[in-house]
């Protein structure tokens, strides 16, 4: 832990889809200082992360992470009803 601790490439959380390229700026929020990132989803993507969310996991992609896990969730439960449905009507014939 240095001075330079602050500009430092921040990790990524481990959950996290986000690949760090290079300090972009600094905002100012309320007299503090907080560097932004420019990250590289897995999807390709790029966007500018403040670094305390890349770490903490509060940003993991681009924005695709959601819609992916959305789109896995509806795959998941469609199935899923597909199979009861099928049940229900098997057991209807017998
Ligand atoms: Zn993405």
């Amino acid at each position: 832990m240095g001075r330079h601790t602050k500009t430092d490439k921040p990790i990524p959380h481990p959950t996290s889809w986000l690949t760090v390229l290079w300090q972009v700026e600094m905002l100012e929020l309320g007299g503090r200082r907080y560097g932004q990132w420019l990250c590289q989803c897995k999807c390709g993507k790029t966007r500018k992360v403040p670094r305390m969310k890349i770490i903490n996991g509060g940003i993991r992609s681009c924005g695709c992470m959601k819609k992916a896990l959305m789109k896995e969730f509806a795959e998941v439960a469609a199935k899923v009803w597909a199979e009861r449905r099928i049940q229900q009507e098997a057991a209807n014939v017998q």
